[in-house]
């Protein structure tokens, strides 16, 4: 059957506008046309992961547990130590304080300088491991050069471990024993959650394979019955793997890096990466525009995994606090 002129008029239509509205309606053609275009629109708009919202949210449910400590007398506190100048850091570290007066905890900042020794920075470590108001140590990444910072995170008390980037807690997560998760993986899990996003059964692919993002995340997926497939710089035709992907875990640390052919129809795509781009503006791995619109369910950046990364932390803050308090 020829379509009728209105009805191609309305194909041609990139959104359903008022006029090819009242043309159809006017020509009689009926409404469950319309609906199937609009139905058609709706599932190529992904829904977009308000991770501003979700972090406000697990923010809010630990600053009512830190209500309740403080009101049986305890003070929890994070200390957050900072070596050199390093410009991104020192926003990290301020963003850190204010996440810390938002959900009650006290605060300890050091800034050390940047010519700081290994010995120096260890001392400080010991001290705050063995100091009874501070519940979680968190030293800033990258460390200078002549600091060693394997040697660092090993230092830290794995009880005050809130980025749980010690061995001990490494292994933990392994068996899926554990206190603390680390923040970003955790966040996209707890992302996942409260989008009523299931992983279990579904192919998960992570590109990346680093310490602190990709195989946690790798490995938190499996616990939660993903099948998971991770992917790095040697694996050959990536983009054939990552067409598999019922969810996306893009954690690079290349702008634009995932592109729309390599994203299957309505897979849910998380998009780790903190990039700037030639204009200086923050974005992520992700080609957000033309990924959103193949997805069915993606985050932004800023405004996705960035904010839960930061939300987790005063989580691990207050789980560490509760530990050590019940000791
Ligand atoms: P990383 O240590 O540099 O790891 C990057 C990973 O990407 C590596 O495993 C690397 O593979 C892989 N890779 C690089 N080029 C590739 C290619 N052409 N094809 C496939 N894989 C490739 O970075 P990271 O610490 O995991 O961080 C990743 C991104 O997440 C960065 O943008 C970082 O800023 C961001 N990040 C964001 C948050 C947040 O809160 N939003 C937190 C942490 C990190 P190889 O192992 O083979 O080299």
């Amino acid at each position: 059957m020829k379509p009728s002129p209105a009805l191609l008029l309305y194909d041609d239509c990139t959104s359903v506008c008022v006029f090819c509205l009242t043309v159809l309606q006017t020509s009689g053609i009926m409404n469950t046309f319309i609906i199937q275009k609009i139905n058609q629109e709706e599932k190529t708009m992904a829904q977009i992961i308000d991770g501003k919202q979700i972090a406000a949210n697990v923010k809010a449910q630990v600053r009512a547990e830190v209500e309740q400590l403080k009101a049986q007398g305890a003070n929890p506190g994070l200390a957050v130590v900072l070596v050199g100048n390093n410009p991104a850091s020192r926003v990290y570290v301020s963003n850190k304080e204010k996440d810390c007066a938002e959900c009650g905890f006290q605060s300890y900042e050091y800034a050390l300088p940047e010519e700081t020794t290994e010995e120096e920075l260890l001392a400080l470590v010991a001290k705050l491991n063995a100091d009874k108001n501070v519940n979680g140590i968190l030293v800033q990444l990258p460390l200078p050069k002549q600091i060693c910072e394997q040697t660092i995170l090993h230092a830290i008390s794995p009880a005050k471990d809130v980025d749980a980037f010690h061995p001990e807690n490494v292994g933990r997560i392994m068996i899926g024993d554990y206190s603390f998760l680390p923040c970003t993986p955790a966040g996209v899990i707890e992302m996942l959650d409260a989008m009523q996003i299931d992983i279990s059964g579904k192919h998960c692919v992570v590109i990346g394979r680093s310490n602190i993002v990709g195989k946690p995340m790798a490995m938190l997926l499996l616990h939660r019955s993903g099948t998971v497939t991770i992917c790095h710089s040697r694996t050959k035709d990536l983009a054939e793997q990552t067409r598999q992907a019922d969810i996306l875990v893009a954690a690079v640390g290349k702008a634009g890096f995932v592109t729309a052919d390599m994203v299957k129809e309505g897979a849910v795509v998380i998009d780790v990466g903190m990039n700037r781009n030639a204009e200086g503006k923050l974005c992520g791995d992700v080609c957000y525009d033309e990924v959103a619109a193949k997805a069915s369910a993606i985050t932004p950046v800023p405004g996705g995994v960035g904010p839960m990364t930061r939300a987790i932390l005063m989580r691990n803050t207050l789980t560490a606090a509760k530990e050590q308090l019940a000791d």
